[in-house]
């Protein structure tokens, strides 16, 4: 049976990305019937919004979107389409598996952690106000019901990804109430996972471990801002924000998304690397319960990393096309 997916191919290097995305999938045999909308900068000028209804009405039918980087013209008053669909669809939990890839980052080699992050509360409220002038206050809102929902998600994609160990990742040493909630909340969603070891570390011991070694955090759940800042870390760690997936996910629906902006600097050029974006499509795959097919293209993508194939972000030579191309047929040998 085909699914039915959105793809909004995104600003910039989008298209490119997006088009040897969906080459690599067909590759990998899934079935996928695309409904390919436009949404951000492309359609902002002529449409008077970055998210045209239909593309939330697609999202909202299909339940599942792989989305290519998109800009927000600035300064003209458009919202952001990545915080537009956030909150239009619910999208709680931000994942971001930290994988190393065969010769990229080789000081890194061999980490292998995700980041489960908050993606609707905590300080991103946007409740500030200016108490009197010279005086600023910023609120952060945590509350018990996103903490829960946002644990339990981790725990669970924990088990279902057969990890080990989940880490809470805090400050509520500093703030007992808000950062004190959320271990609270985790604690007792631990009980409920007893096969998975739940661990807690504060944020700063955890950006230092996240250099030394990595790996014994397994699975990191943690609050909006802390998560925003890790998962550049991380992405740091392993080659930067041209490999890394992510993924936005709500009760009913989710988006994949390449987590790299739209890349003006190289736009047009062939010479984009489309490794987040297909590392975000296996992330779908997944998701789908495609789990053969996401296998194949995890091995074509390190079968094609070993065998020196990388684009010039990586310091390599092949443009998107080669890189394509080889990995492509990497996916079939697989
Ligand atoms: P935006 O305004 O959309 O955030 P940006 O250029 O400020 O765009 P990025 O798009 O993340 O931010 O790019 C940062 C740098 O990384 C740029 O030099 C860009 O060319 C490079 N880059 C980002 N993504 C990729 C990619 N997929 N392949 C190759 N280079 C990339």
């Amino acid at each position: 049976m085909a699914h039915t997916i959105t793809l909004i191919p995104g600003d910039g290097i989008g298209p490119e990305v997006a088009d040897a995305t969906r080459r690599v999938l067909e590759a990998s045999g899934v079935k996928i019937e695309w409904e390919v909308h436009n949404a951000g900068a492309a359609v902002a000028e002529k449409r008077g919004t970055t998210l045209p209804d239909e593309v939330l009405e697609s999202v909202r039918r299909n339940k599942v979107a792989l989305k290519g980087p998109i800009g927000t013209p600035i300064g003209k008053g458009f919202r952001s389409v990545n915080v537009t669909l956030r909150q239009a669809l619910d999208l709680y939990a931000n994942v971001r598996p930290i994988r190393s890839l065969p010769g990229v980052e080789p000081r890194f080699e061999g980490t292998d952690i995700v980041i489960v992050r908050e993606n609707t509360e905590d300080l991103y409220a946007g409740l500030e106000l200016m108490i009197m002038p010279g005086v600023a206050q910023s609120i952060k809102l945590i509350t018990e019901r996103a903490c829960a929902r946002i644990c339990e998600y981790a725990f669970d994609y924990a088990e279902k990804m057969n990890r080990k160990r989940v880490t809470v990742v805090h400050k509520a040493n500093i703030m007992k109430l808000s950062d004190g909630l959320l271990l609270e909340v985790f604690r007792k969603v631990a009980m409920r996972f007893p096969r998975i070891e739940p661990a807690e570390v504060i944020v700063d011991a955890c950006a230092l471990q996240m250099v030394k070694n990595a790996n014994k955090l397994d699975v990191i759940v943690t609050e909006n801002l802390y998560g925003d800042i890790l998962s550049d870390l991380g992405a740091g760690l392993v080659g930067g924000l041209g490999i890394v997936p992510g993924a936005n996910i709500g009760i009913s629906s989710a988006v994949f998304e390449a987590v790299h902006g739209t890349a003006p600097d190289i736009a047009g050029k062939g010479i984009a690397n489309p490794t987040a974006l297909v590392q975000s499509a296996v992330m779908m795959l997944h998701h789908l319960g495609e789990h053969t097919a996401a296998t194949k293209i995890e091995k074509g993508l390190l079968a094609t990393f070993q065998s020196g194939v990388r684009t010039a972000d990586l310091s390599g030579t092949a443009g998107t096309e080669d890189f394509t191309r080889a990995l492509c047929d990497a996916i079939g040998r697989a």
